[in-house]
């Protein structure tokens, strides 16, 4: 077994020998890593080992793609693999395909060399090493052909480190001290849904209530305090040898939307969770309580409101959605009460801010820009601030055949300026964006010229000022396209949100300890909102983002991220709460 001391160690010849099958016959990546080191950590490694391909030319990184095998392709077929790619195409069972599987496969990896020049690069080992199933491989397979080439390319690199990172792990025999269980719990929670098929956990259901006993009992065995509260939040607390010590928050929620990610939430339940057992079995203690909350609800799916579990514990619970009905017909008051929950005791979950250190969330991201850039880890600086609209655009609807272009009042014309604007206009900015993302044409027919638009404005930056300035600038445009095309129009405003800005205390105290762990500290803002929004008014708030996989797609059932970013995010946050001490 090969250690990173001794690797740091070793001449650069025995280096780049030492590392020759991490990357596929590419002995120049370790080669131009081995200036790097010493390497503080393995994290470090992987990120000069990643760096070296990221600065390399293209032609570089084409034949460092064209140096891996076809998934089951005749090199597989003719036992021409290296030991490494023929042990990970056998643990996926690609070795064992039936003759249809075969087949399927021998005709994507034509389809797909045909389009990209390069062949299909999956780790197959999948997200926790355990390997990924032969459908889950086709599908992969099916839903990359279709990507463009240039992120597709992208997206083979990152397999590419990925594939290094396992056996990078299997060469220093790594074992992650907290990454499978996060995943092995998440997997264990995603199998309990309102739907039969994909993940719905939804305010109050069946599977909510059940996702809840399942994330008290494993807080039990953890040695926590644990209670249910009024409004379904599980709360642990981890306590520390004084009863009078203050108490650190931190949590996400455990609902989800409809066919939701398995990550999105939980893992910044579960990722405290593996950390107390750890610090449990240890009998190490913390001077200030650790209260671990699986926030009941978040996403607004069933009643159309949102951070009810964290509004509840900030003391801003809203009395008046206790009224909300759902679908059908359910007030939220009446699904809290069938559910053994009392609704007059939600006011007393409100927690005493001086009682309280701060509160700190983990996130999957969500979006690509931690992938992109090949960090596992980024620290929140703001949530990001939002303006929502209702615009409603009133032409004259004529008939289609009969009124000259000159002599139109579009309604969906003047809509097709505005969408345009509004894309033209948040591309400006660094951390702004914009969205259409509901556009009707009441009442329309395929022979009338549009009489009446109705489309939606959401405007996000963690920049309150650079919205603001984007708002105004919008909103002059809007009229000034009605105005030439002499259409009314109306502006209903939904919501204005102010950024919420996560507290640069604690932000350093996540950026130091991403640093000790061997990665450079990344800043970035969330576009999405977060429980750690409904608890800024009661504490300081911060957050960590982890990575998020397949193209940062999130609130979808492709959703994805890696033990080892679970194992190295959870490492950062006990070095964390440790130095919070
Ligand atoms: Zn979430």
């Amino acid at each position: 077994m090969t250690t990173l001391a001794e690797l740091n160690l070793l001449s650069t010849p025995d280096f780049v020998a030492a590392l020759h099958g991490i990357y596929e016959h590419s002995p120049w990546i370790p080669e131009r890593a081995a200036a790097r080191r010493p390497f503080a950590s393995l994290a470090a490694l992987k990120l000069a080992l990643q760096d070296a391909v990221v600065r390399a030319s293209q032609e570089e990184q084409l034949s460092l793609l064209r140096a891996h095998p076809e998934l089951a392709g005749k090199a597989a077929i003719a036992g021409a693999l290296t030991a490494e790619s023929s042990g990970e195409q056998a643990a996926s069972g690609l070795d064992r395909c039936t003759p249809d599987e075969y087949a399927a496969l021998h005709a994507l990896n034509a389809a797909y060399a045909e389009k990209f020049g390069f062949p299909f690069i999956l780790a197959v080992k999948g997200p926790t090493g355990g390997g990924l199933t032969r459908r889950q491989i086709v599908a992969t397979f099916r839903r990359r052909l279709a990507n463009p080439p240039r992120e597709e390319l992208a997206e083979c690199l990152r397999q590419v480190h990925r594939i290094a990172e396992i056996r990078l792990n299997a060469l220093l025999g790594v074992e992650l001290p907290f990454g499978p269980a996060i995943m092995d719990w998440a997997e264990q929670l995603g199998a309990i849904s309102d739907d039969a098929d994909g993940l719905t956990c939804a305010y109050m259901t069946g599977a909510h209530q059940r996702t809840a006993q399942q994330l008290a009992a494993w807080m039990r065995d953890a040695d926590m305090d644990v209670h249910i509260d009024a409004v379904g939040n599980v709360a642990g607390r981890y306590a520390a040898a004084d009863p009078g010590a203050p108490a650190l928050l931190t949590g996400s929620h455990y609902d989800t939307v409809r066919n939701g990610g398995k990550y999105d939430g939980r893992l910044g339940i579960l990722l405290p969770l593996a950390l107390v057992r750890h610090l449990h079995a240890r009998g190490e203690r913390l001077p200030f309580h650790l209260d671990v909350i699986g926030f009941a609800e978040e996403e607004g799916v069933r009643f159309r409101s949102t951070f009810i579990g964290s509004s509840a514990v900030a003391g801003t619970f809203d009395a008046a959605v206790l009224e909300q009905r759902d679908a059908d017909g359910t007030t939220m008051r009446a699904a809290l009460q069938a559910a053994g929950h009392d609704p007059a005791a939600i006011p007393a979950i409100a927690r005493d801010p001086a009682s309280l250190l701060g509160y700190v969330e983990v996130h999957i991201e969500q979006g690509p820009v931690l992938l992109e850039r090949g960090l596992p880890l980024g620290v929140v600086g703001a949530i990001a601030g939002s303006s929502r609209y209702l615009v409603d655009l009133a032409g004259t609807a004529s008939h289609a055949g009969t009124t000259p272009m000159g002599m139109r009042r579009d309604a969906a014309a003047a809509a097709a300026e505005i969408v345009l604007l509004v894309e033209r206009r948040c591309a400006d900015g660094t951390a702004l964006v914009g969205t259409v993302g509901q556009l009707a044409v009441p009442h329309g027919s395929v022979n009338v010229v549009p009489g009446a638009c109705r489309l939606s404005l959401d405007i996000r930056a963690a920049d309150d000022a650079a919205r603001l300035a984007a708002v105004r600038d919008i909103h002059a445009g809007i009229a000034a396209i009605c105005a030439r095309r002499g259409i009314g129009h109306t502006l209903e405003t939904l919501v204005e949100a102010a950024a919420v800005p996560c507290a640069p205390r604690l932000m350093d105290r996540l950026g130091a300890a991403v640093e000790r762990a061997g990665l450079a500290r990344f800043d970035l803002p969330s576009g999405a909102g977060h429980d750690a929004m409904a608890l800024a008014p009661l504490t300081e708030v911060a957050m960590l983002f982890v990575r998020c996989g397949n193209g940062g797609i999130s609130h979808n059932p492709l959703e994805t991220m890696t033990a080892d970013d679970a194992d190295i995010a959870a490492a950062v946050l006990l070095d964390f709460l440790r130095g919070l001490a």
